[in-house]
């Protein structure tokens, strides 16, 4: 399971409770800390230059963006090699997630890296700059369908300029591909969940013949399936296609080393090979040589016995993702989607939730709440933040911001899962929307300032605060249901408003200082401030007009905002600023605002440990749900106006290894490449694995 960014205009169901982090192009842009804090914990190691540039191009209703991987200079030479070789083994079966997304795929993309490698025509041209978005957009999707929304690309330019084109640079490719490029009833739907066409035929995706019914998938595989294993069932159909065999009967041809995208996975396996060989340790050199075995069996036994090893590999500081996972882009559900992500762990986060969660049981005795409703022994919740170093297949250029695996039930019941928050992803992100969102919507030049210097760690601590600590504290009364029993629907916004309201309420507490986790409680008003901005004002960007909030944070973050805003307008705590037709938030008295959190605080963990479903009802429908249609459009034309695009994908850091005369890698270079055409156009180079047929 994957979260993703929530883009504007979208809601999504999420899996994890890291959603605040998800959301930041709603939120204050982060802007590098200029100060060094004195103690290391806190110190960022981040390499922020001041010439780095995040989003160094736009494109459709794309941004694209760089990410740093800080932390990497502190592995050891063969914790680095091993990154380096998962990366590349990650990168090896790019081809494989476009012929995944549609059978023609590798052929066209191909047809158009020819023609923009070898055209020497004029460039200045509006046909070529149409060309060359189309191209971008099919490398951004890795396919000729939108990554998202699933429709076919229209391209901007004619069928005769690109025969022109095609010509001039001696790229071959059938009228039957041309009008596959120009004809937007063939195969213009990637995923089609409308079942009126079909959900199999309806849909464009490789995983099936194209003469093949949903009827007969689910016959083959309900057959399949006669014999399964209850409390161990294998993932049927995840690693192969269906084909019809010659006797008309359905089959599958299974993804391994002698059969479908074999010259791909035999690269990959000689990356894997390469890791296994520098594993950190014994439970994590297991899991890469069964994930081996897996892509030279097909096994699907093998799969399960690979994840159960994957899952119990936890010591070392490298972890990584790559297999066919996801099964997002099968109508049906049953095929994985090839992805690779590499990961080092965020060393400075983990320090930050260790400190925080030794810390649980003082957050917990000093809470506002009841004391019949504090918990005797709290145990910090663990919560990882990981950086990433490479990505590819299905979660690049778009990718995950948050990861939560192996899918199948049986092994998380068993044996437990990983949950990861792509930290420097995250904070890629954050950049890449530029101080625009802030410089709109702040009250003044001191609240900018503050964010600038504090915001980011202001929401590094919110989550930590929120993750390890709020979550995990308040107990039920004695006889009282679970949340889920007792507060139905709102069990949900409660208990992020719940993990919320910890987290603000000791943001600004001293202790965080004497605890070293920040330098001054300035890093909590600047989360005040992002706060209820975002809960009252910009998180709106992401409702259609018309729409009431659904998603479970988005009712937490505006019922918390609205409430404390009803009463700290009272009581001089915080006002409301009309300037221009502009509306603006500003905090009068952060103290007062702190004893307004610790309130509600105290209420919400009443409400969750007696079960008083009336109260969270109230709370929520009253100030969680509805929205001010005259505040929402005028935030949606403030937002609108800065033109900042909804998707982000993003551009690998290049490992590039150093050598010694004898070959021996000696050590590795990070190099930052700030063209997206460049890379995909290297990446085509070095990693084609696959015939343009599978
Ligand atoms: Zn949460």
């Amino acid at each position: 399971m994957r979260t993703s960014f929530i883009l504007v205009l979208v809601v999504l169901v999420l899996a994890a409770c890291s959603e605040k982090v998800t959301a930041p192009i709603t939120k204050a842009p982060e802007v590098k800390t200029p100060t060094e804090p004195k103690k290391p914990m806190i110190k960022e190691i981040l390499n922020e230059s001041k010439e780095f540039v995040w989003n160094p191009e736009n494109f459709a209703d794309k941004k694209i963006i760089r990410y740093q991987i800080p932390g990497f200079e502190k592995l050891n030479l063969k914790q680095k090699k091993l990154v380096y070789y998962l990366t590349q083994a990650g990168l090896a079966g790019r081809d494989i997630s476009y012929d995944q997304n549609y059978r023609h795929n590798l052929k066209i993309r191909r047809a158009l890296e020819n023609i923009i490698m070898n055209y020497k025509g004029d460039k200045d041209s509006k046909n070529w700059q149409n060309l060359m978005t189309y191209t971008k957009e099919i490398w951004f999707a890795s396919g000729i369908h939108h990554h998202y929304a699933t429709d076919k690309f229209v391209p901007e330019f004619s069928r005769d300029y690109f025969k022109e084109c095609m010509d001039a640079t001696g790229t071959k490719l059938s009228d039957e591909m041309l009008d596959v490029i120009f004809d937007p009833t063939i195969d213009n739907k990637k995923i089609n969940l409308d079942p009126a066409k079909g959900l199999v035929k309806g849909s464009a995706v490789n995983f099936y013949d194209a003469d093949i019914t949903e009827k007969e998938v689910d016959e083959f595989y309900s057959n399949l399936m006669k014999n399964k294993s209850e409390d161990k069932p294998l993932s049927y159909g995840l690693n192969s296609k269906v084909v019809r065999g010659a006797d008309g009967k359905l089959m599958e041809k299974v993804y391994h080393l002698n059969g479908m995208y074999g010259a791909a996975i035999k690269e990959i396996i000689k990356w894997l090979e390469l890791a296994a060989g520098v594993a950190e340790n014994e439970p994590q050199e297991k899991a890469l040589r069964l994930l081996i075995e897996y892509y030279k069996t097909g096994s699907l036994e093998t799969w399960d016995a690979y994840n159960v090893a994957w899952v119990k590999a936890t010591e070392g500081d490298i972890d990584y993702i790559n297999s066919f996972i996801e099964v997002y882009n099968d109508p049906k559900g049953y095929k994985g989607s090839y992805e690779s992500i590499v990961e080092i762990n965020d060393f400075d986060a983990s320090e930050r939730m260790a400190v925080v969660s030794k810390s649980a049981q003082w957050f917990e005795d000093n809470s506002p709440t009841l004391p019949a409703h504090k918990k005797k022994n709290v145990v910090g919740v663990s919560y990882k933040v990981v950086t990433v170093a490479g990505e590819a297949g299905d979660a690049s250029p778009s990718t995950p911001i948050g990861v939560n695996l192996p899918n199948a039930n049986w092994i998380r019941a068993a044996h437990g899962s990983k949950s990861v928050s792509l930290g420097n992803i995250v904070y890629a992100y954050s950049q890449a929307g530029g101080p625009g969102m802030l410089k709109e919507f702040a009250h003044d030049e001191e609240e900018i300032e503050r964010a600038k210097k504090y915001g980011k760690l202001g929401d590094k601590m919110h989550t930590a605060l929120h993750e390890v600590v709020g979550h995990a504290s308040g107990q039920i009364e004695a006889g009282v249901g679970t949340p889920k029993e007792t507060l139905k629907n709102y069990a949900s916004p409660l208990e992020e408003a719940r993990a919320d309201l910890v987290a603000l309420y000791y943001i600004t507490d001293p202790k965080l200082v004497e605890l070293g986790l920040m330098e001054s409680i300035e890093v909590g008003k600047a989360e005040y401030d992002s706060y209820m901005k975002n809960g009252y004002m910009t998180q709106l960007t992401r409702i259609t007009p018309g729409n009431i909030i659904e998603q479970a944070h988005m009712r937490d973050r505006s019922m918390v905002a609205h409430w404390v805003f009803e009463r700290g307008e009272k009581n001089g705590a915080i006002e409301k600023v009309t300037r221009d037709g502009k509306t603006y938030l500003n905090i009068l008295d952060y103290d007062k605002m702190r004893v307004l959190f610790g309130e509600l605080l105290k209420e919400v963990q009443r409400i969750k440990s007696q079960g008083d479903y009336k109260a969270g009802r109230d709370l929520i429908e009253n100030y969680g749900v509805q929205v001010d249609p005259v505040i929402h459009k005028e935030i949606l034309d403030r937002s609108s106006k800065l033109g900042i695009p909804p998707y982000g994908g993003f551009i690998n850091p290049v490992l590039v290894p150093t050598k010694a005369a004898d070959g021996e890698i000696t050590g590795f270079k990070i190099e930052y490449p700030d063209s997206f055409t460049e890379q995909m156009l290297d990446y085509a180079k070095r990693y084609s694995f696959l015939p343009n047929e599978n």
